[in-house]
C-alpha cells in the first residue's frame, strides 16, 4: 500500500479494513489485508472445531509460502504425488481405471493435504506477529450501510466502523444478506462423511477416488498408513452408518475400498457434511467484498474450495497494493476492482465443479458415455492431461 491512511483522522473508522470470520480463509485474509500496511480489525468468534483436512494444489502452497502464512509445507502436511481413479459404478458405460502421476507434468507433487487445524494453528501464529493486526473473539450481529462508512453492531453490543468490510464469515454469511450481496444457493440430498482410517497397507503419496454412482469415496493420504476419508452418498445413508458407529462403518468401508488396503480401524470420529452449491452475481461493492464460502460452495470433489478462498485473498491483496489510500473512495474503488478480478475464476471454478459433480452422480448413458470417453481421453493424451491438470490446480 503506497499511502498509509490514519484511520480515525477524517472519518470515526476503528480501522482501515475489518475482517469477519475465523476460519482458514478469513484468517489468511486478516493477515494478507494487514502485511499490505492497513490497520485490521480481524472478528474471530469461537466455532466449532473443523476437523476436516484440505488438499491444497501447488498454486495454494506457493501462495501460502510466498505470502508468509507458512515456511515449509513437509512440516505440516502431506505429499500429493498421485491421483488414481477406480470407476465403481457398475454401470453400462465405464470409465477405465486412471493414475495421473504429478512428475509426469514435470511436478513432485500435485499439491499438500494439511489438517485443518494444523493450518489454523499456524495462522494464527502469524497473525499475532502483526502489530496491525488486532484479533476479537466476537462475532456481528448486524451489518448497515451507514452515511459515511459500513458499520458493525457486535455480539456484545458494541459497534465498529471500517472503509473496507471483509466478508469471511462462511456459507451463511450474514455480511453477504445484509449487505444485499444477490446470491444463488442450492442443497443436494447427498452429504459427506468425513474421518480418518488407519489402514493395514500404505496408501503413500495416493488419493484414490472410487466412483460410486452415489459420489465419489476417496481416500486421502495423511502420512504413513493413515487416510482421511471423504465419502459422498445420500444424506440417510450417511446418517444411518454414523448412527451404527464403527460396527456399522467399518465393513461398509472395507467394501467401498474393494479391500485393498487390509484391514481397517477408524482413527477419527466421523462428521456428516451437508451438501450445497452457492454463488454470488459479484463478490464485491460499496466497500464489501466476500472471501471464501461466504462468496462461494460447492460439493468437496476435486479439493476445489479453499483453493479457491486462498486465491480470493490472493486477488484481494493484489488489489490492495495497487490502490491509493489517499483517496476518500478507495474502499469502494478495491471491492469494485476485486469483483472484477475475481468473476471470470468464480465462474470458471463453480461450473467446473458443478459440472464434474452431476456427472458423477448422472444416470443417463449419454452423460455416463461422455464422463468415460473423458477419462479415456485423459488417459490417452498426455497434453490434454496436463491441460485439465492446470484447470484442475486452479494455474493461472
Ligand atoms: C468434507 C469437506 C472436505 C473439504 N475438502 C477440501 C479440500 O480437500 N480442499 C479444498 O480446497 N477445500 C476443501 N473443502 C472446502 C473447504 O473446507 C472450505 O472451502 C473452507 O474451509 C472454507 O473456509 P471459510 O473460512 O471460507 O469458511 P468457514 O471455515 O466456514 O469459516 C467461516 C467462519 O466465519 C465465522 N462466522 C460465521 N458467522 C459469523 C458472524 N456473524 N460473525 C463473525 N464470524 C462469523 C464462523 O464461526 C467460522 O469460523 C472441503 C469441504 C468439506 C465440507
Amino acid at each position: 500500500m503506497s499511502d498509509l491512511p490514519n484511520p480515525s483522522a477524517s472519518t470515526s473508522a476503528d480501522a482501515d479494513a475489518i475482517v469477519v470470520g475465523g476460519g482458514l480463509v478469513g484468517l489468511a485474509a486478516a493477515i494478507a489485508v494487514a502485511k499490505t500496511g492497513l490497520q485490521v480489525i480481524h472478528l474471530a468468534p469461537p466455532g466449532p472445531v473443523d476437523n476436516r483436512t484440505s488438499a491444497l494444489m501447488m498454486p495454494s502452497v506457493e501462495f501460502l509460502r510466498s505470502a508468509g502464512l507458512i515456511e515449509q509445507p513437509e512440516a505440516l502436511g502431506h505429499r500429493l504425488s498421485e491421483i488414481r481413479i477406480i470407476d465403481a459404478t457398475g454401470r453400462l458405460i465405464r470409465a477405465p481405471e486412471t493414475l495421473f502421476e504429478a512428475r509426469e507434468s514435470g511436478l513432485e507433487a500435485f499439491g499438500w493435504n494439511f489438517a485443518n487445524q494444523r493450518l489454523l494453528a499456524q495462522f494464527r501464529t502469524r497473525a499475532a506477529e502483526l502489530p496491525n493486526l488486532e484479533t476479537r473473539r466476537l462475532g456481528v450481529a448486524e451489518f448497515a450501510f451507514e452515511a459515511i462508512l459500513p458499520e458493525l453492531t457486535l455480539t456484545g453490543g458494541s459497534r465498529l466502523r471500517a472503509p473496507l468490510i471483509v466478508g469471511a464469515d462462511g456459507k451463511k454469511s450474514l455480511i453477504r444478506s445484509a449487505a444485499g450481496f444477490r446470491a444463488r444457493e442450492n442443497g443436494f440430498t447427498q452429504a459427506a462423511l468425513v474421518c480418518d482410517l488407519e489402514l493395514t497397507r500404505p496408501i503413500g503419496g495416493m488419493s484414490v477416488e472410487f466412483h460410486y454412482p452415489q459420489g465419489p469415496f476417496t481416500l486421502v493420504p495423511a502420512g504413513d498408513n493413515r487416510a482421511n476419508l471423504v465419502w459422498i452418498d445420500d444424506r440417510e445413508v450417511l446418517r444411518g452408518a454414523k448412527a451404527g458407529g464403527a460396527e456399522r462403518l467399518i465393513p461398509i468401508f472395507q467394501a467401498k475400498s474393494q479391500h485393498l488396503f487390509g484391514p481397517i480401524t477408524l482413527a477419527t470420529p466421523a462428521h456428516v457434511f451437508p451438501l450445497s452449491t452457492l454463488s454470488v452475481e459479484r463478490a464485491g461493492f460499496r466497500g464489501v467484498v466476500l472471501v471464501g464460502e461466504a462468496a462461494h460452495a460447492f460439493p468437496p470433489i476435486g479439493a476445489q474450495g479453499l483453493n479457491l478462498g486462498l486465491r480470493d485473498v490472493a486477488d484481494l491483496a493484489a488489489v490492495l497494493k495497487g490502490v491509493a489510500t489517499t483517496n476518500p473512495s478507495w474502499a469502494e474503488e478495491v471491492s469494485k476492482a476485486y469483483s472484477d478480478r475475481r468473476a471470470a475464476d468464480l465462474a470458471r471454478t463453480g461450473g467446473m465443479v458443478d459440472a464434474l459433480f452431476r456427472s458423477l452422480l448422472a444416470d443417463m448413458l449419454p452423460a455416463q458415455a461422455m464422463r468415460s470417453a473423458g477419462l479415456w481421453a485423459l488417459k490417452l493424451l498426455p497434453g490434454l492431461r496436463r491441460q485439465a491438470f492446470s484447470l484442475g490446480m486452479g494455474i493461472r
